[in-house]
């Protein structure tokens, strides 16, 4: 578990460099953000919480995509915040399915269920560090990153990752959504950045994803091949290449 603020912790999957954040109040109260991956992984951490003498009082999910909404029986029934928009975006059907496409062999004891934020929340409800919401769509349906302001951390969910470069969702407007909210992290200048996948990320290096983002994304709108050292992971480059199809048929049909 890497300390990356007063109040903040990060654990990674060694699948996809996964984060699992924890915002922990002085009381030991945790707000668990997008809990990963496997279930033994999820049980683990479970573990270390317990260890440390903290315990879970909410959850959040940054967007619903299986992988950022998982949750163990052995963790607290407590709300597991998200925007309605993603709650209502798929069916706990749908995402275990993309579960068992993606990464075969696990069964894990929860997948979706996450409880909507009212449409006037700008925080989530808890009583530790303030956690403003991002609305941050592009991505996914209602994805949201979260700004902790006294921390100076940035928990920018499936976005400024050092190992995937943005993946759009399937909206026709996906594109600038995609570019208006890079701009909008941007602004925050946080300290901390902590990406769904990949490596903890400090300021100026959070900027320097924020630009790597936008060539990509330049690059894709004007038909170029990006030079992105991020496509070298042949996952991803299957990925960049069916949005790449899609948005090639898109523009000529
Ligand atoms: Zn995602």
């Amino acid at each position: 578990m890497e300390q990356v603020a007063r109040h903040v912790w990060v654990v990674t999957s060694p699948t996809w460099l996964t984060t699992s954040t924890l915002v922990v109040d002085d009381d030991g109260a945790c707000l668990l953000v997008d809990p990963a991956l496997t279930p033994e992984e999820i049980l683990a951490l479970e573990q270390e919480v317990s260890r440390r003498g903290w315990h879970v009082a909410a959850g959040f999910s940054t967007h619903p995509h299986w992988d950022h909404v998982l949750w163990s029986a052995a963790l607290p029934d407590v709300p597991r915040w998200a925007t309605s928009v993603a709650t209502d975006a798929a069916t706990a059907e749908e995402l275990t399915a993309q579960a068992s496409r993606d990464l075969p062999g696990y069964r894990w004891d929860v997948i979706g269920g996450t409880t909507p934020l009212a449409p006037d929340t700008t925080e989530v409800p808890w009583t530790g560090p303030r956690a403003v919401v991002v609305p941050t769509p592009g991505h996914a349906p209602g994805h949201a990153s979260l700004h902790l302001p006294e921390e100076g951390v940035l928990i920018a969910g499936d976005m400024l990752s050092d190992v995937e470069v943005p993946l759009l969702d399937d909206a026709p407007d996906a594109f600038e959504e995609y570019r208006h909210s890079l701009r909008r992290l941007a602004d925050l200048d946080p300290r901390v950045v902590v990406p769904g996948h990949g490596r903890v990320a400090h300021r100026w290096v959070g900027h320097r994803r924020v630009h790597a983002d936008e060539r990509y994304l330049a690059d894709l709108a004007a038909g170029t091949p990006p030079h992105d050292h991020r496509l070298a992971d042949p996952r991803v480059r299957a990925d960049h290449e069916s949005q790449m199809a899609l948005l090639s048929s898109r523009a000529g049909g």
